[in-house]
């Protein structure tokens, strides 16, 4: 799976997209789902805009599966806005009361559990920096349930490696298969992966050939026969799984890349008759700017890149290659370094602007710090007024407006 970060590839995948063929067959690997995560992650469009692109072509309405699953992304990006920080820390009591794991066991890093399922999982992820929504749910569950790994260290990792990683979607994700935020833990046997996977990633004869009620209990600590064969199955199984090198992650562009960076010199010296600047982070790389703009006078757009924002989350370098394309073909200078330091690189009285979006933390508190007038893309929905705790009352919510 491919996902150059070009309007012709994201225009080929909105030309795709059946919402009929999408409900019938989207738990399916081979199923006909969308691959818009990497770029609605990085803002290449929003989620309203992609709404209205499919709807120029095909009719899509709330009560269409896609929708719900827009909807899904929108409700993880509200949690956020509500809760913040919170999170990254379980937002109910973990469903087992013995202490999970801190470290991920190095056999399912490297893909060799000797679990199909599993260690294609995570050579795909490797591979593609992409997993279907099953695969993923496997993997999380896997991890947590049945080999009792606390759910942040999971989330994590499987961040860092995906090139749609998103702080919302995905650790309120990991949450949800874990039960800290859903009524009950995400358990999965070799039957469901029978179902929805093809032949290559079926598991019988492995623990996972098992029954729901017996993972059920592994899940709630009451099973440790079960416990146990998951944990040393990588031993046994015949033959020796292969497994995969992990790709190293890297909290700042790694040095091999081909972009050339502006220090703050360089901003001084190209913004300086500048009256309006863009300032275009990772998560908002859309082609056609919200700055409202004159020919006299238009918007200069400034690609940044702050590496304090990447120390806890840092990225693959295929992350870094397609983020770092995308920002050099579509800014006039990206520039590499702490955003505090644009502040007296920037002309003073200048109108700086910047976008909303799955923005991480540290560089949406440092460009708030700038004065930046936030701009907003087209919503999925209108943000409803209230926090929503789950999302079914979300929905409900944003159905009835
Ligand atoms: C453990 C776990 C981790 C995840 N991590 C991420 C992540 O880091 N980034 C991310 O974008 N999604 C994440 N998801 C959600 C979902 O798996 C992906 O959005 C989806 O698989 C992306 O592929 P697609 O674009 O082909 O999705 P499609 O099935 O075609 O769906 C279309 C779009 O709807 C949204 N969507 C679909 N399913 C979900 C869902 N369950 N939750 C939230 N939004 C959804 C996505 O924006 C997706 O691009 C995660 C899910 C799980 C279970």
């Amino acid at each position: 799976m491919q996902f150059p970060p070009d309007d012709a590839a994201l225009e080929a995948r909105l030309l795709s997209v059946d919402p009929k063929g999408y409900e019938a067959t989207r738990n399916h690997l081979s199923g006909s789902v969308t691959h818009l995560s990497p770029y609605l992650t990085h803002g290449f469009l929003s989620l309203g805009e992609v709404l209205q692109a499919i709807r120029t072509r095909t009719a899509l309405t709330k009560s269409d599966k896609l929708f719900a699953e827009f909807a899904w992304r929108a409700f993880f990006q509200h949690v956020r806005r509500h809760r913040g920080k919170a999170i990254f820390e379980s937002l109910r009591p973990p469903v087992c009361e013995q202490p999970y794991a801190e470290v991920l066991p190095s056999d399912v890093r490297e893909g060799r559990t000797g679990i199909a399922a599993i260690d294609q999982s995570v050579s795909q992820l490797y591979r593609d920096g992409y997993l279907h929504n099953h695969a993923r749910m496997w993997l999380a569950s896997y991890v947590v349930h049945y080999r009792r790994v606390a759910w942040r260290v999971g989330a994590d990792w499987m961040y860092g490696h995906l090139l749609d990683g998103d702080l919302a979607s995905n650790h309120l994700s990991w949450q949800w298969v874990a039960g800290t935020f859903s009524s009950k833990p995400y358990i999965f046997n070799a039957g469901n992966v029978e179902k929805y996977a093809p032949a290559s990633w079926h598991c019988r004869h492995s623990p996972l050939d098992t029954t729901y009620e017996a993972l059920e209990l592994l899940a709630h600590g009451q099973n440790e026969g079960l416990s146990r064969s998951f944990e040393n199955y990588a031993m046994h199984s015949r033959p020796t799984p292969a497994g995969v090198v992990e790709p190293t992650l890297y909290a700042a562009p790694p040095r091999t890349s081909a972009n050339a960076f502006a220090d703050a010199n360089a901003v001084r010296q190209a913004t300086a008759q500048r009256s309006e600047v863009e300032l275009v982070h990772s998560w908002g790389l859309r082609r056609k700017s919200l700055v409202p703009s004159t020919a006299k006078n238009p918007v200069f757009r400034l690609g940044v890149i702050d590496p304090k924002g990447h120390a806890r989350f840092p990225w693959s370098a295929a992350r870094w290659s397609f983020v770092l394309a995308r920002m050099s073909e579509i800014c006039d200078l990206v520039y590499l370094g702490c955003i505090e330091d644009l502040l007296n690189a920037l002309p003073a009285g200048a109108d700086l602007y910047s976008t909303l979006g799955a923005v991480d933390d540290d560089t949406q508190a440092a460009l708030s710090n700038l004065n930046v007038r936030w701009l907003q893309p087209a919503p999925l929905v209108e943000e409803p007024p209230r926090y929503c705790q789950s999302f079914s009352r979300y929905f409900k919510e944003v159905g009835a407006r």
